[in-house]
């Protein structure tokens, strides 16, 4: 009932097509009953003696009405239900997606890709494959199986009442099994979505795998799952396949009763030979409808487990959302606050107390060690988290009473992992503004140093690249996701700057094109080059979740504290980077190792 509750929702606006699949289920259903009936009364006609002949070409004519309403009916039923199928997994496929796009940045930072894939796919098929094939069938089991009763209640009901007395059988077995097999369908569906889970990633993260010679112990992993998915299903199909072996048996209960009891009776001449000959008929198909019902068992198992799946996934609400009567600004400003800002993840606390200011386009530069909590400062932004303390304001405005979709496009965000997508340069480009012109694109990737190879490639900007861009270097992803950055010309940025070594030359156009972006716009960096710190018009040094040091460059040297230690041991090694330096003096407690 709860299911097809839930499904129901799913179906809305697909009534008068699902109706119509049922009528000419029905419309088939019945068209059964049609030829017996004809042919018995041949036989009523043969017992009587009568020379009826002539009426045989009525017969034929009906018979032919019979099985050209039975081909259409069933060819109608079958094409609604996959119609209305089809529209119905379409409009749950869009649920989910949109549904997961508003999920929160925790939600899939304890999710496995795989699993969520699983849901989006395998899930919304299995329901799919109910909705074409088990409504059907089950509007039949339950039709045919009525409409035969009740022509044998009026042909003769005691010998109907007798016949079909193994059928309550049928409902004992079934309310017995089905819970059963329904929990272990689920279970199913859970294995099935590990492996998903472990195939996608070890697809997706083939250069590693292959990188630490890692192909054997993953082939394991996928085996493993593989194996525990093969016997669970196997398991769920010692108890899913019972019931077909069983209402076989009690269906072949109901023949030998009617032949046994119904044999006697006619020998006996209180049954005529036509009666019997329908009873025989119909009680040799009234099980059918029935059997394939328990062959679809599996099919509504696998729905009811992926229903409860996708809708355990549609219930998890975000808890990111505009507060109610949540407006912009009418004269935004552009500075960045935090203040007393605290925030964990889980119960460790990650930002203690954390206060700084970035002025309207100004450029402020964290740093500390590795673990210090800088990329968390720069995620509470665009508020992929919320704060849990103090609050992180725009202009003065708390982020948290601002639209979300206006908060996220004041902001551009350069991240360290750049994603892109399959498609083109260009395309990629776009993404930072799908309704930039063309002038402004090209404008944005001559900014951020993306002509200087995109021009080389044969296609130009045209030129495709792989799910994750393999045929691009990392400075040259890094130079899209700038122009990407660049296009969408937000008056926030925020930079995760690469820790990934280029080379030289490289470096000094990723440099260029991040000194046009950065100009004029208010600018949290979270800093790994010297460089881009002498840049900065403000440092502030996190350290155990607090502010350690706070100033400009020359401030803080002249303080000689932890950022001081830092730029000296910086400048004696060219390659040693902020984050992961070690103070000179005493090794201090979240100083990491380099
Ligand atoms: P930094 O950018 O300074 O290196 P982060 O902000 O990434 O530091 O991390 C700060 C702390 O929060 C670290 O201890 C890290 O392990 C933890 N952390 C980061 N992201 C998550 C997350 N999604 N879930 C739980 N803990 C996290």
């Amino acid at each position: 009932m709860e299911f097809l509750r839930k499904l129901n929702t799913f179906l809305a606006g697909q009534r008068r097509l699902m109706a119509g699949s049922i009528f000419f289920g029905l419309v088939f259903a019945a068209s059964g009953l049609i030829p017996p009936l004809l042919i018995r009364q041949i036989l009523v006609w043969a017992a009587e003696g009568r020379d009826e002949v002539a009426a045989i070409a009525g017969i034929v004519v009906g018979l032919v009405v019979a099985y050209l309403m039975r081909g259409v009916a069933r060819y109608l039923y079958g094409l609604f239900s996959h119609i209305v199928a089809f529209r119905a997994q379409q409009s749950i496929l869009v649920a989910v997606y949109k549904h997961v796009q508003t999920l929160p940045h925790r939600f899939f930072a304890d999710q496995r890709v795989g699993g969520l894939v699983s849901r989006a796919v395998a899930d919304v098929e299995a329901i799919e494959d109910f909705i074409a094939h088990g409504i059907p069938e089950t509007t039949l089991a339950l039709t045919i199986p009525v409409a035969m009763m009740g022509a044998m209640a009026i042909i003769n009901w005691q010998l109907a009442l007798i016949t079909l007395a193994p059928i309550p059988l049928i409902f004992i077995v079934t309310r017995f099994l089905f819970p059963r097999i329904r929990g272990r369908w689920r279970r199913v569906r859970e294995r099935l979505a590990d492996i998903t889970a472990v195939v996608t990633e070890g697809i997706s993260g083939f250069e590693v795998v292959k990188a630490f010679n890692r192909e054997r112990e993953q082939l394991a992993v996928v085996e493993a799952r593989g194996e525990a998915y093969r016997r669970e299903i196997t398991r769920t199909q010692i108890f899913s396949m019972a019931p077909i072996g069983i209402i076989e048996l009690i269906a072949g209960i109901g023949l030998i009763l009617v032949i046994a009891i119904g044999g006697t009776l006619t020998l006996r001449g209180s049954v005529p030979v036509a009666d019997l000959f329908v009873f025989v008929f119909f009680v040799s198909q009234i099980y059918q409808p029935i059997i394939q019902l328990s062959a679809v068992t599996e099919n509504i198992q696998k729905a009811i487990a992926s229903t409860d799946r996708v809708f355990e996934l549609l219930e998890v609400r975000s808890d990111i959302n505009d507060r109610p009567g949540a407006k912009p600004p009418a004269r935004p400003e552009w500075s960045v606050e935090f203040e007393r800002v605290r925030f964990a993840y889980a119960d460790e606390p990650v930002l203690r107390e954390v206060s700084f200011v970035a002025e309207k386009g100004s450029l402020v530069a964290l740093v500390g060690p590795t673990g210090a909590g800088k990329s968390t400062c720069a995620k509470l932004v665009p508020r992929f988290y919320d704060v849990q303390g103090g609050s992180v304001r725009i202009g003065g405005v708390d982020i948290r009473d601002v639209p979300l979709e206006w908060l996220r496009q004041q902001i551009a965000m350069v991240l360290q992992d750049v994603f892109l997508f399959e498609g083109t340069i260009w395309g990629n480009i776009q993404f930072g503004r799908p309704d930039a012109s063309e002038d402004e694109i090209l404008a944005a990737a001559k900014a951020a140093n993306v002509d200087e190879f995109a021009e080389r490639f044969p296609d130009g900007y045209q030129s495709r690249i792989g799910e994750r861009g393999v045929r691009l270097s990392g400075g040259q992803k890094q130079r899209i996701s700038i122009a990407r950055a660049i296009l969408k010309d937000a008056p926030i940025l925020i930079l995760d700057e690469a820790t990934s070594s280029v080379d030289v030359e490289t470096e000094g156009l990723i440099q260029e094109a991040l000194s046009r972006l950065t100009h004029d716009r208010t600018t949290i960096v979270i800093a790994h080059r010297l460089s881009t710190v002498r840049r900065a018009d403000r440092i502030v040094v996190l350290r155990d979740g607090r502010v350690a040091e706070d100033g400009s460059h020359d401030e803080l040297i002249a303080r000689d504290g932890w950022y001081a230690d830092m730029v000296q041991r910086q400048e004696l090694n060219r390659d040693w980077r902020l984050d992961r330096a070690r103070p000179l003096a005493a090794p201090a407690a979240g100083g990491e190792g380099a």
